[in-house]
């Protein structure tokens, strides 16, 4: 890009441009990173440089940049529909075509689809639906609502209370009197040690205590991401979302499940659920369903759930819904991008190169500021220390996150520094081992750098 076009744009960014969860004045100082195109896992910046993508953009491209047929499926259902609602009773085939095939691949457990305009939209949608459940079951007093520490269900009005990071209740007026934390389950801090059975019972045990001080007929669900996300990549051990599940059930409360990161590869099979064979009674999903190609997201939910929903007011709307809600566009890029993880070998590779990444996560132990290395398929995390003995986190005050991230732009290479020191890692799943050879690379100069 031309230098004056680029400082014009630079300066309309810091002039309108209000940017997700940022200092907004610490924006204005910094000015924007403006992207301008990217191809297979490169994007190339406004100055011409070109960055090795290892965050699938926002956990989302899971397919890479530049993926024809995606495009192909765009422009062809734009020109032949651009828009359909599915307010009222009209559809579009893509729509219905996605929903069918999305219960085909989900947990047996979820049978009905709602679509959303991303996740936030989507554990929002959840929670409306859940109220409305209850409501019309006859168990009104069921309004309480549980999820983790240092967990991310986006930042709806409702949902944000959920999340439990503290920039998105800060002057928010949140979490609401009914939303409330138990522990994350967080092996490598966790304090009665890293036994999995021990952080399982700890869990499930903590689900337990909180549904019996708020009484158990006054909790209506448990939500958790299989793995958690945005709270810096925590991966519990195996077995746990089976347990959180099997809690659920005998404490009579819904289990949701947020599969918004987790979904469509990212951590080895279509679902996190499918690894251990959990079947919960609403999910929700966005990112990858359309790999960043188009904004959409979903609940997906049980019998159960939409049976008491459907016959909850005779003769009434169930009034849910958005202008843009099952949008053709994004229904028909999904469509394609699903048969790139199944038919297109997709989910195949990134089982695949999933080693790759592993060894190459593990290697950087060695190195002196990296306390642990962990991760589950292609979603993972180093967590960086001040002391490796003692598991003690770097001074704030030192600002390493954010050195960290400006060596890693310098190197040409794409990650997120987390606070609390954690870079996280979601490579897209069409890697190649030479890629990941270059990722680790460029990152253990980076660490060289700021050490
Ligand atoms: N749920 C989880 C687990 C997420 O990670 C996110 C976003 O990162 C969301 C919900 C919100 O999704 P969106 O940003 O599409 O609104």
């Amino acid at each position: 890009m031309h230098n004056t076009e680029l400082t014009e744009l630079a300066s309309l960014d810091r002039a309108h441009l209000i940017h997700p969860v940022v200092n907004y004045r610490s924006h204005e100082q910094r000015g924007a990173t403006i992207l301008v195109s990217g191809h297979g896992v490169y994007l190339n910046d406004a100055q011409g440089n070109e960055l090795l993508d290892a965050f699938s953009g926002l956990w989302c491209v899971n397919v890479g940049y530049g993926q024809e047929s995606v495009v192909r499926a765009a422009t062809e259902q734009m020109r032949q529909l651009p828009y359909a609602t599915s307010y009222f009773h009209f559809a579009s085939e893509p729509a219905i075509r996605l929903a069918a095939r999305l219960v085909e691949l989900a947990p047996a457990s979820l049978r009905h689809v709602y679509f959303t305009l991303g996740g936030s939209d989507a554990v929002d949608a959840a929670i409306r639906f859940i109220t409305y459940y209850f409501n019309s079951t006859g168990r009104p007093q069921k309004k309480h609502f549980i999820s983790l520490e240092r967990g991310y269900h986006g930042s709806s009005s409702q949902g944000s209370g959920l999340t439990a990071i503290a920039a998105f209740h800060q002057n928010f007026d949140l979490p609401l009197p009914h939303q409330h934390k138990i522990p994350s389950p967080y092996p490598y801090r966790n304090e009665a040690g890293q036994d999995p059975q021990a952080i399982i019972g700890a869990s499930v045990a903590a689900l337990r205590a909180k549904v019996a001080a708020l009484g158990a007929d006054n909790v209506a669900a448990f939500f958790c991401e299989p793995v958690q996300g945005s709270g810096g990549v925590i991966v519990p051990p195996k077995g746990w979302l089976k347990a959180m599940r099997e809690a659920c059930r005998e404490l009579d409360i819904l289990f949701v499940v947020d599969e918004v990161i987790t979904g469509f590869g990212r951590t080895g099979p279509l679902f996190a659920c499918e690894a251990e064979d959990v079947q919960p009674d609403l999910m929700t999903i966005a990112k990858g369903l359309t790999a960043g190609y188009a904004p959409m997201g979903a609940v997906l939910m049980s019998d159960a759930v939409y049976c008491a929903i459907a016959d909850g007011a005779p003769g009434m709307p169930v009034g849910h819904g958005h202008t843009y809600s099952a949008h053709p566009v994004s229904a028909a890029v999904a469509l394609e991008v699903l048969r790139l993880y199944e038919e297109g070998g997709l989910l195949a590779n990134g089982v695949a190169q999933t080693p790759h990444f592993e060894a190459g996560l593990r290697e950087m132990l060695s190195h002196p500021l990296v306390g642990e290395a962990r991760n589950r398929g292609l979603l993972g995390a180093l967590e960086l220390v001040a002391d490796k003995g003692a598991k003690t986190r770097f001074d704030p005050a030192l600002k390493l996150s954010e050195r960290i991230a400006a060596a890693a732009y310098r190197n040409r290479v794409i990650f997120r520094a987390f606070g609390d020191n954690i870079l996280g890692f979601a490579p897209a799943l069409c890697y190649t081992a030479s890629e990941f050879e270059l990722l680790f690379a460029r990152l253990k100069k980076t660490l060289d750098e700021v050490l």
